[in-house]
């Protein structure tokens, strides 16, 4: 079986930090197993950094798909990069948000991201004028609006791209399931394209999205849910 997992929301509950969302240790383990019997990766929208940083070290069976697909690393390395355009230069953002509290600028391989999970909720607007600002002067190819972040892309990948690189990529051979869960607007895209594969979406939340087959509740059904498997 090929399990696509995101990471935030899915393997750890969303909290307000996002360097915070360390993996439970027990979780980490079970996944290194399930890992020996299945082709599993983390389908991200952070960069390989940032992932190491609430992971921790990355067992070498499990693939990671970092920055919405801009790359596939295993075992410490870069196997793949399909990011094609760089992000624009962000001092202009950065200075316009230097006076806003909370607010973390992530920048990653062809695209960036605006957390404003910490703001208070008057400055919110704020950092969303800023945002469509300066994507006004520097047009993405998309911008992703997830759980209290604004992303703007440029490589020209989403999740939808990265779950077909990725196959691809691994030579699937188109009969194998593949299973893709995720919590998030970016994840739709990559459950667009299980479907059109003729695997299975699982979306974790409130309400099951039509690009969905199974929803599931939240982080710890995740885990039940892959335990069955
Ligand atoms: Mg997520």
């Amino acid at each position: 079986m090929i399990l696509l997992l995101d990471y935030d929301g899915t393997l750890t509950p969303i909290v307000s930090d996002p360097a915070e969302a360390k993996i439970e240790p027990a979780r980490k383990k079970f996944l290194t197993e399930l890992a020996k019997r299945h082709t599993l990766a983390m389908i991200t929208g952070r960069d390989i950094e940032s992932l190491r940083g609430v992971f921790g070290d990355i067992p070498p069976t499990i693939y990671v798909i970092t920055s919405h697909g801009a790359s596939i690393y295993r075992n410490g390395r870069l196997l793949k990069r399909f990011a094609t355009a760089k992000a624009p230069d962000l001092s202009s953002l950065k200075e316009k948000l230097s006076s806003v509290k909370g607010v973390i600028i992530e920048e990653k391989e062809g695209c960036f991201a605006v957390h404003y999970r910490k703001v208070g909720e008057k400055e919110e607007e704020r950092v969303k004028e800023a945002f469509r600002e300066f994507i006004e002067k520097h047009p993405p190819k998309k911008v992703i609006e997830g759980k209290k972040v604004l992303e703007a892309v440029y490589g020209g990948f989403d999740k939808g791209t990265a779950v077909k690189n990725f196959l691809e990529f691994i030579k699937w051979d188109g009969q194998e399931p593949v299973i893709y869960i995720g919590d998030d607007t970016t994840d739709r895209d990559a459950l667009r394209a299980v479907k059109e594969l003729g695997g299975t979406g699982v979306f974790v939340g409130e309400r099951k999205p039509p690009e969905a087959d199974i929803l599931l509740k939240n982080v710890e059904e995740v885990y039940g849910f892959l335990r069955s498997l």
